[in-house]
């Protein structure tokens, strides 16, 4: 007999934040000197719609933003 475990391989796509910590804390980007160093996307980091593909999406957007914007200062 086949085992199905023998050829799926998935793993979990997402993270859960811990007790006390906000998903959008997870996005505070390092900051070095008044410029930023370090950013953080992906959907763990989104406040309202973690675990879902359209908040890693939107994550992506909000650190291109915050980029684009440190650009113009
Ligand atoms: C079975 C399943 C079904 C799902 N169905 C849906 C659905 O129907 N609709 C929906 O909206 N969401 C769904 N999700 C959730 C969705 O897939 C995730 O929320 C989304 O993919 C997260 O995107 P991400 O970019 O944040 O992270 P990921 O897609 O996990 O991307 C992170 C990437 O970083 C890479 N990486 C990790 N560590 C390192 C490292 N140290 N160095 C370099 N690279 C690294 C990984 O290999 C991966 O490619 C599903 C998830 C699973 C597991």
């Amino acid at each position: 007999m086949i085992s199905m475990e023998d050829h799926i391989r998935t793993r979990n796509s997402y993270e859960q934040a811990q007790a006390g910590i906000r998903h959008s804390d997870l996005s505070i980007p390092i900051i070095h000197n008044g410029k930023i160093r370090i950013q953080f996307a992906g959907e763990a980091t989104h406040d309202r719609i973690f675990q879902t593909a359209v908040g890693a999406f939107l994550s992506g957007r909000r650190e291109s933003d915050r980029i684009l914007n440190d650009l113009k200062k």
